[in-house]
């Protein structure tokens, strides 16, 4: 038998041993194993018998927190239980998109007619989209953020595939959710900030002071 032949038989037996080990394990380890995130993990370790495979969609892997696919943007809820857009219109996750598939109209004020710090739309081409994640690490606001949802197959392009501002809107409970680790390092990034400025206003409300007295003298 040839080299070939031999590793195609080799690699038959290897899937008849999974396929056979898989019944004699399900039995030892009972439903435990299957539609549980515990039998889930148990199946996806190096030294697991039988089917390793996840029954998707029945089961989902879980997933890592720096899993990213298409971005959403984040909101917080004002004390009038208002939503407080984080972005600010700037454009600049426009500007650094690959496939530019961001589109961004600002608000203006209806009065004055001034540009206002918000969007009045914002649009996501979710087919074109590549998932890079470099419009949230540009992003100077924390304003929008990679998802995992990856559920978003649909049949119709055009009606489901341009997300606008209503879909892309989360709130920041849901960022914190899937994305805990990432959420403390930016607060605590945020908290360290804060107290360097005031550090800074600190030392120059004495320095102000002690010039002051130096003039009174
Ligand atoms: S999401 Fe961020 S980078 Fe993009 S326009 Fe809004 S504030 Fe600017
Ligand atoms: S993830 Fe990348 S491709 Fe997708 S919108 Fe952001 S910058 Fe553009």
């Amino acid at each position: 038998m040839s080299g070939s032949g031999k590793g195609i038989l080799k690699g038959l037996g290897i899937t008849l041993k999974h396929f056979i080990e898989t019944y004699t394990v399900d039995r030892k380890e009972g439903k435990n194993r299957y539609f549980t995130e515990e039998g889930i993990l148990s199946r996806r370790t190096p030294d697991t018998k039988g089917v390793f495979t996840v029954q998707y969609p029945e089961e989902k892997a879980p997933l890592p927190e720096a899993f990213r696919y298409i971005p959403f943007l984040v909101y917080d809820v004002g004390e009038d239980g208002n939503r407080d857009i984080r972005c600010t219109s700037c454009g600049i996750c426009a500007k650094v998109c690959p496939p530019q598939c961001i589109w961004i109209t600002r608000r203006t004020d209806e009065e004055t007619g001034k540009p206002m710090k918000e969007p009045s739309q914002f649009m996501i081409d979710v087919d074109i989209c590549m998932n890079c994640g470099l419009c949230a690490e540009y992003c100077p606001f924390e304003a929008i953020r990679m998802d995992h949802d990856y559920e978003i197959a649909n049949v119709d392009r055009m009606k489901h595939h341009i997300f606008d501002l209503e879909k892309l809107l989360k709130p920041a409970s849901y960022y914190k959710a899937i994305r805990p680790v990432q959420v403390e390092r930016e607060e605590a990034e945020k908290r360290e900030k804060e107290a360097k400025k005031e550090a800074a206003r600190a030392a120059a409300a004495a320095a102000k002071a002690k010039k002051d007295a130096e003039n009174n003298s």
